[in-house]
């Protein structure tokens, strides 16, 4: 129980609405305590009209009236039992809206290395399938749990009062019963949670299949693809059947205790009437009631035992990552405006889980308002490079300084709203493509929107399609070519009308001369502005006030076009192959 502790802060937050909820709960039960002994009196009537201690006129009316009590009593206790579930389901809902809110904020909070370490998959299955579990403990359970204990409270003390003997014989299959039921629960739990790794697999690899259809036909895939669905078909149906089977179990076993402790009430009872124990038939029935009364409760202690173990184990791996602090965190709370000087000093850094050095000893120096550009070879470190800027990783050794203050000084947000971010692989939200801009200033209007778009060279792409800024993205909606996610990506930027750009590879997937356009036009909206463009094109860095080539994180060579242009090395050579072949890099 120690991990479900941390639900006590939710449980005493809605301690009100649960303790209204133990009172109806006691409430209902107490009047559904009102109808079997309603039925034994309505039997000692019949009985004594039948040996003629009561008139049939006296008999008929008492019947009567203990059946219009047991109607009452009956209509009440539903009444109650709907507004219990009412009350301890619902606060159940709140706590799994509360938990939802609070882990998905957590995740929020958490650096890209935690991301690094864990599987999409995991992250969401913590914030719907574990907390789901979660809710059955702060619901169900403790709805069917004050139940059966006030049923047991008021019930055994009762038929203990009213027939010793007959009581503990009843009694006595009941424990097994809860103890089989826990049993099966368990087995239960175990083969279901087998048939939904099995179901996130199938849906893991269908989906695979329908997003990379295009591959599987070209390389004419099908037939294995779908010899190896059948086998993963095959294995679902095991396991499936396997769980169907103990399934199959549960409501049998439950008859059959049933039907013993039914069995026991007619014969010993019978037995204590025929030699004088019990005086009225009555009693029988209102004990075979009580039997099936208490079926239920104590198959649920069983029941609720396993869900108790689900949410534990839940909330552990819940625990797991609401326990997890973000490695990069906010030490400046005042906002810090940031003029864009970028300076770094002796910067190595090493990715935690592959441990490769991706930057080693670099340092250089940007002006605000000034223009730099970084090339090289894939994985020279060129995207690390932009990443340390935005702060999305601290360095392992060395410093950051911008406006000569330790990055890490600065306010988180400011920093990082001072930027204005292409990352290497646009990513674009399935929304519209007014949505996507408008993510860089929330207020934008469409003639903003538009304006952005001219700049990044799409508003004509944009205006060939049928909805034009409102055609959606992605899944559901079309999908756009590599140049053009790309420039609307940068449109996005410029949107934010940042005081930094970052611009990882963003000209890639597009043409040289709509290359040369945007080019052009990025020249005159960043003047004033801190860029970094990162690229494997000399086109793209040839006006840059500045060139750092590197490779393997180390800087090879510095300065500007024309000097490094004069200069034997990597950049000369880059230079020269991508003149002769121009016109071949046409892409997007
Ligand atoms: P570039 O942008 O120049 O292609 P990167 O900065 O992306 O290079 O990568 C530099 C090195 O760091 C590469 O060797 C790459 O494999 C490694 N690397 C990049 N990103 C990660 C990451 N998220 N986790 C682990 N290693 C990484
Ligand atoms: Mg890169």
């Amino acid at each position: 129980m120690k991990e479900l502790q941390y639900l006590n802060k939710y449980l005493k937050k809605y301690w009100l609405k649960l303790l209204l909820g133990v009172i109806i709960t006691i409430i209902a039960r107490v009047f559904s305590l009102v109808m079997p002994s309603y039925v034994n009196k309505s039997i000692k009537a019949v009985e004594g009209s039948v040996n003629g201690t009561l008139s049939v006129p006296e008999a008929e009316s008492l019947l009567l009236e203990y059946i219009l009590i047991i109607i009452g009593a009956a209509l009440l206790s539903a009444l109650f039992t709907f507004l219990m579930r009412q009350t301890i389901i619902n606060v159940s809902r709140y706590i799994e809206y509360d938990l939802k809110n609070e882990v998905f904020d957590h995740y929020q909070l958490l650096s890209l290395n935690f991301y690094k370490k864990n599987r999409i998959g995991d992250l969401m299955n913590r914030i719907s399938e574990d907390v789901g579990q979660v809710r059955m403990y702060a619901g169900p359970a403790i709805m069917y749990g004050i139940q059966t204990l006030t049923l047991f409270a008021c019930l055994i003390p009762l038929m203990f009062i009213k027939a010793p003997t007959l009581a503990a014989y009843t009694l006595l299959p009941l424990p097994f019963l809860s103890i089989l039921i826990y049993q099966i629960s368990k087995i239960i739990h175990q083969r279901s949670t087998k048939v939904q790794e099995f179901l996130s697999n199938l849906s893991t690899f269908t989906q695979e299949s329908f997003s990379g259809v295009s591959v599987i036909k070209a390389y004419g895939l099908e037939p294995k693809m779908n010899s190896e669905l059948k086998s993963l078909a095959h294995e679902g149906k095991e396991t499936s059947m396997s769980l169907a089977k103990v399934n199959a179990w549960f409501f049998p076993l439950m008859i059959l205790l049933i039907g013993i402790s039914n069995i026991l009430v007619i014969y010993i009872g019978g037995k204590q009437y025929i030699n004088g124990t019990i005086t009225s038939v009555g009693i029988i029935a209102e004990f075979i009631l009580y039997v099936n009364m208490l079926t239920w409760p104590v198959a649920v202690v069983g029941w609720l035992t396993s869900i108790v173990q689900r949410a534990e184990a839940s909330q552990k791996r819940i625990n797991e990552f609401l326990n997890e602090q973000p490695s990069i965190t906010n030490t400046e709370q005042k906002p810090t405006p940031v003029e864009g000087k970028i300076e770094f000093k002796n910067v190595s850094f090493t990715y935690e889980d592959t441990e490769i050095t991706a930057l080693n000893n670099v340092s250089f120096t940007i002006e605000p308002g000034q223009t730099v550009a970084f090339l090289g070879k894939t994985g020279s470190g060129k995207s690390t490079i932009l990443d340390l800027v935005a702060r999305l990783y601290d360095v392992s050794s060395g410093e950051i300084l911008i406006d000569d203050v330790p990055v890490q000084k600065l306010n988180l947000d400011s920093l990082r709203s001072a930027i204005g971010a292409v990352p290497q692989d646009a990513f674009l939200f399935s929304d519209t493509i007014a949505n996507n801009i408008r993510f860089g200033k929330e207020n934008a209007t469409q003639e903003e929107i538009e304006n952005v778009a001219k700049k990044a060279a799409v508003h004509n792409n944009i205006m060939g399609f049928n909805k034009k800024y409102d055609t959606i993205l992605g899944e559901r909606g079309i999908t756009l070519s590599g140049g053009q996610k790309q420039r609307v990506s940068i449109a996005r930027a410029l949107m934010k009308d940042p005081t930094i750009y970052l611009f990882d590879d963003c000209l890639s997937a597009v043409d040289t001369e709509t290359e040369e356009e945007i080019l052009t036009n990025l020249q005159k909206e960043s003047k004033a502005k801190t860029t970094l463009i990162v690229s494997h094109r000399v086109s793209s860095a040839k006006n840059a006030d500045k060139i750092l080539v590197l490779e393997d994180g180390i800087v090879l060579q510095e300065g500007t076009h024309d000097k490094l242009n004069a200069t034997e090395g990597y950049y000369k050579e880059l230079y020269l192959d991508q003149l002769t072949d121009k016109h071949s890099s046409k892409v997007g």
